[in-house]
């Protein structure tokens, strides 16, 4: 899992900031990835395509949208909102 994540890191690279994986809040509340609890996430963007902004009649907001990528186990999280990182 360690080799797939740095690939998966080397491959997002390009779009984010490359930053390391840190805490991230939301509203106020911390994320924490609900598939394995860990609280360690790398930030980035990814377009919304309209359709789907449509389907989510979000199509007053950017289309763009955050996504925070657990660092223990690949699961992306999505978020319109831009997660707030927490300074450890
Ligand atoms: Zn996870």
């Amino acid at each position: 899992m360690g080799r797939f994540f740095e690939a998966l890191k080397a491959g997002i690279a390009g779009f984010n900031d490359g930053n390391e994986p840190g805490d991230y809040e939301v509203a106020g509340r911390p994320v924490r990835c609900p598939h394995c609890g860990h609280q360690k996430f790398v930030s980035g963007h990814a377009l919304l395509n309209t359709k789907g902004r449509t389907f989510f009649k979000l199509d007053w907001t950017d289309p763009s949208a955050s996504t925070l990528i657990c660092a223990e186990c690949g699961r992306v999280e999505w978020f319109i909102q831009e997660p707030d990182r927490v300074q450890s």
